[in-house]
């Protein structure tokens, strides 16, 4: 399959123009941030762009309504953030974030730097779509499920399973072996999508999974692991394997204010940016945890695992999206404040509670045939996703409940 042309992701140097200005997307690779680089992205939001830090699906961040893009470039690199002009669009691996930390089979924390100095060095993987995603998953299941292109997925602390398009290939690696045959399959990828720019992911690529294998001369060996569907992190307390503390925070639909990532860099932790749009502070002593949740929780960042706030997500509607047919986060936000997300056991009302009654031979039927819902009459249980309009971006995997914008009101899908 051919999308017919190239994959226009936005990146730090190619910011994409939408509704409200231009909009920079920043690579973190496995989601890391020091100090340093979170208080710079604080500083560049409030001076430079919208006053928020957005944490996107891949575990990146992006910065909307940006007012001096060149600034904000210096800015970026000053801190590391922004290591090649080149390359910046290709950088998307997702680590499991708490690896070496929190449980696991393996430590795949050296492979986040490892694999990100391996495409950086090779000046032909700088055509990558910005879209391929690389995944390495130290064997819990948390971050495997998420479609990567190319993955790597703990076996044993010594083993690993190569993923490509999103599923296992049979194929064994040892781990000293991950990031060189991660690099191979990613110029595998090249070499079979030759010069259609269209050919974003490996998947649009026919066989693309089995010729990448042929291509690097390697052969299934074991039954194929079936994946484990979208996880999500553990929310508040977690304790290290060496006695220390992460804290796991949820972040309301996940938008960070600047204000709240510099409280965030004074803890003078490393910070990871999850592909749940969250975030984790590692390395904290107790009492130091107990302050940070403290101070953050006023603040909004989320230490309770019940919260309405992380049952949803939402795109970014209206006004940064032309296509949007209303201001999304708000109406989701006003659903969250006046009790309208219900935790997923709860009896669903309304709109939601006639579709789940229907048989479903007849659901999708009747879904496109019922009148539209005002906003503040929705009430739905359980994970949801709204969205501006049919596209659903942002959408979790998973089940999840598509409650959508129509040019005259909600459709729940
Ligand atoms: S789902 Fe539609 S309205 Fe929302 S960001 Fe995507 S294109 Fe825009």
């Amino acid at each position: 399959m051919t999308r017919g042309v190239p994959d226009s992701c936005p990146g730090a140097l190619r910011l994409h123009e939408a509704a409200d200005g231009p909009l920079a997307r920043i690579r973190v690779p496995g989601g890391r941030l020091d100090s340093a680089q979170l208080q710079a992205l604080a500083e560049s939001a409030r001076d430079l762009a919208d006053g928020n830090i957005e944490l996107t699906s891949r575990g990146n961040v992006q910065l909307r309504q940006v007012r001096d893009a060149a600034e904000l470039t210096d800015r970026l690199a000053a801190v590391g953030l922004l290591p090649s002009r080149t390359h910046e669009r290709v950088r998307n691996i997702i680590a499991s974030p708490l690896s070496g930390r929190v449980g696991g089979l393996s430590d795949v924390r050296a492979l986040v730097p490892a694999l990100d100095a391996g495409l950086l060095a090779a000046p032909r993987l700088a055509d990558l779509p910005g879209r391929v995603l690389f995944t390495l998953d130290d064997g819990r299941g948390d971050v495997s499920g998420l479609g990567a292109d190319i993955g790597v997925h703990a076996i044993c602390a010594e083993e690993f399973a190569l993923l490509l398009a999103g599923r296992d290939s049979g194929v064994r690696l040892p781990a000293a072996d991950t990031v060189d045959v991660m690099l191979a399959a990613a110029h595998g990828f090249l070499e079979l999508r030759g010069e259609d720019a269209g050919r974003w992911r490996l998947d649009d690529i026919e066989q693309g999974a089995d010729r990448v294998v042929d291509l690097l001369g390697l052969s299934p060996v074991a039954d194929r692991l079936e994946l484990p569907g979208a996880r999500s992190l553990p929310i508040g307390w977690l304790e290290q394997d060496d006695g220390l503390v992460s804290l796991g925070a949820g972040v309301r639909l996940g938008c960070l204010p600047a204000r709240t990532a510099e409280f965030l860099a004074a803890v003078e932790r490393s910070i990871f940016v999850t592909p749940w749009r969250g975030l984790v502070v590692t390395d904290l002593e107790e009492w130091a945890a107990e302050q940070v949740v403290r101070v953050l929780a006023p603040m909004g960042l989320i230490f309770d695992a019940d919260s309405p706030w992380l049952l949803v997500s939402a795109c970014a509607g209206q006004p940064g999206c032309a296509k949007s047919h209303t201001d999304v986060r708000a109406d989701v936000s006003d659903a969250v404040d006046t009790g309208r997300v219900l935790p997923a056991a709860y009896p669903i009302e309304h709109g939601a509670d006639d579709r789940h009654s229907e048989p479903e031979d007849s659901a999708h039927q009747h879904v496109s045939e019922r009148p539209p819902i005002a906003a503040t009459d929705i009430s739905v249980a359980g994970r949801q996703h709204w969205s501006g309009c049919d596209r659903r971006c942002g959408r979790p995997r998973g089940e999840v409940t598509d409650i959508v914008a129509t040019d005259k009101g909600y459709r729940i899908d």
